[in-house]
């Protein structure tokens, strides 16, 4: 017995906070605690740079959750390459007439594999931190005194809070929020990178609502080197109900639709189709508790119509890290305590979801009224509107 318990401290690593996920929301909140002189663990079961799969469209919101932080975190992100600026959407309806709008501010194209690299990497440069790459965690505990997480090579980090930010298949929301996928607020889609895709537009993401592939958009965003992330997703009831391939249906849309073919003559994939989950944010989740928060795709976070997540992903990464702040001046985890962190996160990204998933059912698989909305949408006024719906 005494044998055991000595095993477990000589494995035991005592820390403040643990991160768990080190993507946008992980790494975000590790840098927010920066100079908090607290002992943070920021802990990834890969190593990076490591690829994740996504539309790679960076909004301009991400800019400002990094000034917030620190004002020359946005000046590094604005000499970061490689990236494109993006200015403006362009929406193509089943009949293939197209409605562009224009963002207010500037967002960004990157690859997942190189922007995540980058905050990682800033989020390495603090001292306080430790980083452990190519960990898996295994177990998530929480007891009235502590927070733990076991990891696969048996290893236990102990902390006062854990911050879960563990993506959408999330261990931490498993365990201890006792999430599980609900297909009417979760979406499946692929990935393809792409060359010499025709008619790339470089500042401009490009949705296409396409009949026979309704709800649900096809997208081509361009990329440096002119190169393009090409992707196709859809709510996950309708693939569950359709038994819908995603895989093959990026195949047919890039063959089979000629509009879309033409583009796609003289383009080479640049690896195969490859797909991943989207929790969305279409319902409200209790995304805390006693010593625990969760951020991110961890939370069911992503905006329920554009599939966005990154940016409210490192802007619930930057509310944990807040409350932990806040939470350690009282030494008070508790799960009442920690509710202020949900009702911060809702009270800034409810009003959008909300909006977005009435937009996401209204148009449904509605082709007549997409065609209409998109016709009238080059209305001027009716322009600025959606525009202002968005950014
Ligand atoms: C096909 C597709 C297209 C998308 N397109 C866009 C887009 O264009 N723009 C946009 O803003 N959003 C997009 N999204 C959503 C976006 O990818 C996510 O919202 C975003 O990655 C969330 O960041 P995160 O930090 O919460 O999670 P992630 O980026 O998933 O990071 C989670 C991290 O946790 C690690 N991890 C997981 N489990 C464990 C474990 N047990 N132990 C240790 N580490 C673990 C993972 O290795 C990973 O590094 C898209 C998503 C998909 C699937």
């Amino acid at each position: 017995m005494h044998q055991l318990k000595q095993k477990k401290l000589n494995n035991t690593i005592l820390v403040d906070v643990i991160i768990v996920g080190a993507g946008p929301a992980g790494s975000t909140c590790a840098i927010t605690l920066k100079n908090s002189g607290l002992k943070v663990t920021l802990l990834d079961k890969d190593t990076f740079p490591r690829d994740k799969i996504c539309g790679d469209a960076v909004s301009s919101v991400t800019k400002r959750v990094l000034r917030q932080i620190a004002p020359e975190l946005e000046t590094r992100l604005l000499d970061f390459a490689p990236k494109t600026n993006i200015t403006q959407a362009k929406l193509y309806s089943p009949n293939f007439k197209s409605l562009s709008f224009s963002f207010s501010k500037t967002g960004h194209c990157i690859r997942r594999k190189d922007f995540d690299h980058w905050l990682f990497e800033i989020a390495q440069q603090n001292a306080n931190n430790k980083i452990i790459q190519n960990c898996k965690v295994k177990e998530v505990n929480t007891t009235n005194d502590f927070a733990e997480v076991t990891l696969a090579d048996g290893t236990i980090i102990r902390g006062k809070v854990l911050v879960g930010c563990d993506g959408a298949h999330s261990i931490v929301a498993k365990k201890l929020a006792q999430f599980k996928i609900d297909r009417k607020h979760y979406s499946g889609a692929v990935r393809q990178y792409y060359s010499n895709v025709k008619g790339l537009e470089g500042n401009a993401l490009e949705v296409y609502f396409l009949k026979g592939y309704l709800p649900g958009y096809f997208w081509i965003f361009p990329l440096s080197n002119n190169e393009a992330n090409v992707g196709f997703g859809m709510l996950s009831q309708t693939i569950a109900e359709n038994k819908i391939d995603l895989k093959a249906s990026l195949h047919d849309i890039i063959n089979m639709i000629p509009e879309v073919h033409n583009r796609f003559k003289d383009a080479t994939a640049l690896e195969d189709v490859k797909g991943f989950g989207l929790p969305l944010g279409s319902r409200k989740y209790a995304i805390s508790g006693h010593r625990y928060m969760l951020c991110g795709d961890a939370a069911s976070l992503i905006d329920p119509f554009s599939g966005e997540g990154i940016e409210t992903a490192m802007e619930s990464g930057k509310f944990a890290a807040e409350q932990i702040l806040k939470s350690m001046a009282q030494n008070d985890f508790s799960a009442n305590t920690l509710k202020a962190y949900d009702e911060r996160v809702y009270k800034k990204m409810w009003g959008n979801f909300k909006n977005h998933y009435y937009l996401q059912r209204l148009l449904g698989n509605r082709v007549r009224l997409i065609n209409t909305l998109i016709k009238i949408g080059n209305i001027p006024w009716v322009n600025k509107q959606i525009t202002k719906l968005f950014y």
